[in-house]
């Protein structure tokens, strides 16, 4: 399996540290909010690089943190805190916004086929963790006090910029939002491992620790409860494309001088969903939730395959067209779907070998989940029986995860469930072929018509939809 590395620049093959496993870290959501549809695209491909990875035959251990303290307003350790923001914003306390948004998160992972990790753990309950790796990286030289803070010091290690060389107009975007400079801090680009004192407002939350009544800094969770539950060697490390500096710089910085060696050797970056005038938001401009959008008509699926159709890598627009046409791509999809025949004879090996082939080819080139819906596609379109089909569909989708075999089976139950648009496009696409002489595809689709109990009439007003 290949896959684009950040930390190489380039496409690698995947080599795990242990033979057929793979240890696997995501940065979980900040509960301060819902998220937006942005935060759940990067779920999304993560969800894809998992269920790629098994399709290939490793066994994954996924394990993913849930901060709920610790992330300030500026990734770069400045700014008020995210969590007693929304906690003030709701006049709640921190740990019911932690509780309410992490249900929320919950929710709409279950509604978009996204995997949870069982390994998924809140910042709040690894507090001793943070304090031992920090009082090593103090130990070890690495780390200093200054102001009542602990500050990792950046100026020890060779290399800090492993991702990109930054230069100050880079720095400039970690210390956004117009916040102050730290002047405790020896270089300006150290950064925060324990808080006892913040020049913003307080903290709910705090613990003892060597260095005083305090709490810890948002990079050091994720080096902390990756070793806690996945060991000194970690295979891929996940997150958006805005994790790599600094919130991952840091935390290679952080766990490779605690462990004297390489941590992880392949880091997976999602890049960013946008809106058409820039940055998604939680704050300005329209909130783009998966609710907002399931109280628009859209089925979550429909956003789910809105993201594979494109590749991970790339930056993607969102637009309520964009979504609109993928939503009669879904529903079409589910009309073909539907109108397969289940008991139509043995599952055609030597016929289903190619199409595996290619879908495991895609999945395999840095996964590229857009040509592994082509593959899905093919299978519509191959000389096998319905049956090898039907089950070809449901293995592909154990990847994919689009819920096609559940969803087409509502579809037969409920005509009205399946929207006019996909009928008429089956109907073009029927005419098409006639007119091709392709009259294998035109009964095809006649047949699938009436498998869905759907004839369609040829009126003066143009063709006429009549559902029994
Ligand atoms: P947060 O809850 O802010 O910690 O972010 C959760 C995840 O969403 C992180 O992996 C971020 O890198 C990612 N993320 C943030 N904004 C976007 C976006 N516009 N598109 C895709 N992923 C994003
Ligand atoms: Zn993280």
């Amino acid at each position: 399996m290949k896959l684009y590395n950040t930390l190489t620049h380039s496409k690698d093959e995947f080599v795990s540290n242990e033979p057929g496993k793979v240890k696997m870290y995501t940065c979980g959501p900040t509960v301060y909010h819902f998220a937006h549809i942005g935060n759940l695209r990067t779920y999304i491909m993560e969800d894809i690089l998992e269920k790629s990875l098994e399709y290939v035959g490793y066994d994954v251990k996924r394990v993913m943190n849930i901060t709920d303290v610790g992330h300030l307003s500026s990734d770069a350790d400045t700014g008020e805190d995210k969590m007693l923001k929304g906690a003030k914003r709701e006049h709640k306390t921190v740990m019911e916004i932690a509780k309410y948004y992490t249900d929320a998160f919950f929710e709409d992972c279950r509604a978009l086929n996204i995997r949870v990790p069982a390994t998924t753990i809140p910042a709040t309950s690894c507090i001793p963790e943070f304090i031992t790796l920090v009082q090593a990286l103090l130990d070890k030289g690495y780390a200093y006090e200054a102001g009542g803070n602990i500050y990792f010091d950046t100026s020890k290690l060779d290399e800090y910029y492993v991702f990109n060389k930054h230069d100050a107009e880079d720095l400039e975007t970690g210390v956004r939002e117009g916040v102050e400079e730290d002047s405790n801090k020896r270089n300006k680009i150290d950064f925060v491992l324990w808080f006892t004192k913040s020049k913003f407002e307080d903290q709910e939350l705090k613990w003892e620790s060597p260095w005083g009544l305090g709490y810890p800094g948002w990079h050091i969770e994720c080096s902390a409860i990756s070793m806690k539950y996945l060991g000194e060697y970690l295979d891929i490390h996940c997150g958006g494309i805005d994790n790599a500096f600094p919130h991952h710089t840091n935390e290679i910085a952080q766990s490779e001088s605690y462990l004297g060696h390489k941590w992880c050797n392949n880091w997976f970056h999602v890049l960013h969903l946008n809106t058409s005038d820039g940055k998604m938001s939680k704050s300005k401009g329209e909130f783009l939730t998966l609710s907002l959008l399931k109280e628009k008509g859209y089925d979550p699926m429909v956003y789910r395959l809105f993201c594979l159709q494109s590749h991970y890598r790339k930056a993607l627009v969102f637009s309520y067209e964009g979504l609109d046409n993928t939503a009669a791509a879904y529903n079409k999809l589910l009309a073909r779907v539907a109108a397969l025949k289940k008991d139509d004879g043995e599952f055609d090996e030597a016929g289903a070998a190619p199409l595996r082939a290619s879908f495991r080819e895609a999945l395999e080139n840095d996964v590229n989940s857009s040509l592994a819906i082509t593959a899905l596609y093919d299978v519509f379109k191959a000389e096998v029986n319905d049956a090898t089909k039907l089950a070809l569909i449901a293995e592909f989708d154990k990847v994919l995860s689009l819920s096609l075999i559940e969803n087409a089976a509502k579809v037969k139950d409920e005509p009205e469930a399946i929207d006019d648009d996909a009928i008429l496009a089956l109907v073009a696409e029927r005419a098409e072929a006639r007119k091709a002489k392709n009259f294998k595809r035109a009964d095809e689709i006649r047949d699938m018509l009436k498998n869905m109990n759907i004839t369609v009439e040829d009126t003066p007003n143009g063709p006429k939809i009549i559902r029994k």
